[in-house]
């Protein structure tokens, strides 16, 4: 990992080279993003820590005006800091820093550009990645699929980094504020990078007790109906702003 940030280090100073004849690429950084960029590390510790991923597997994301921070691709969470900065504008271009971004890139913008989205987290968490293999839509064993805007579904398949698995994700999106990705994990989004958090804590929660529920012989777990989840949603709507 040594090796490929010395690259990497090395690859700004080419691009800093570059500067000097005319292609600007970078700026300094806002006092707001650096903030954001702390908030961001945090957020992406926490989901190592929280066992929602395992080394690099995820990644996450948080918009700050028409920027949009990222975690680098393949850098230890652990080791992130605050020079480490990477932003993007809402095109992919990089605006800020010289690690280069995750390969998850196109998930994130997307859910940018289509949604009023202002963070992003995405994993690999093992129970939701194993109903993402079982199921095209998570059963609603519970009513915090309510919280998430309904029963969640599962994007089909595609390769990670494509524009078609950025497509498959917005699909399974629509109305929802999370969705499982076929044989890969999962991605939520929020207002604030707690609440993608959150959300994404919830989502595998709820695979897990769908897998617990439905693992015992002979039983069959109830599920709700799209109208209790629609009431649980709106309750907690309220709840929110009660909390
Ligand atoms: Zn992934």
């Amino acid at each position: 990992m040594a090796e490929q940030r010395q690259e990497q280090r090395d690859g700004r100073d080419a691009r800093e080279d570059a500067r000097t004849v005319g292609e600007p690429w970078g700026r300094g950084v806002r006092d707001e993003e650096a903030r954001a960029w702390e908030q961001l590390v945090a957020t992406a510790r926490r989901t190592v820590t929280d066992g929602l991923v395992v080394g690099t597997s995820g990644n996450v994301s948080v918009r700050v005006g028409d920027t949009v921070l990222v975690t680098p691709s393949g850098v230890p969470y652990d080791r992130l800091t605050p020079d480490d900065v990477t932003g993007v504008d809402l095109d992919g271009r990089q605006v800020l820093g010289s690690l280069v971004p995750t390969s998850e890139l196109p998930m994130h913008l997307a859910v940018y550009h289509s949604t009023g989205a202002r963070a992003v987290v995405h994993t690999h968490a093992v129970h939701a990645t194993a109903v993402s293999t079982l199921v095209p839509e998570l059963p609603a064993v519970h009513y915090m699929s309510g919280a998430l805007g309904g029963a969640v579904r599962v994007a089909p398949y595609a390769t990670y980094g494509t524009e078609e698995l950025a497509e498959n994700m917005l699909h399974a999106l629509a109305d929802r504020t999370a969705c499982l990705l076929q044989n890969h994990g999962t991605i939520a989004y929020g207002n604030t990078l707690d609440q993608a958090f959150d959300r994404t804590a919830q989502l595998e929660w709820m695979c897990h007790l769908w897998l617990t529920a439905s693992s015992v012989p002979g039983l069959t777990p109830t599920l709700l109906s799209e109208e209790q989840v629609a009431e649980a949603g709106e309750k907690l709507r309220g709840y929110g702003q009660r909390g």
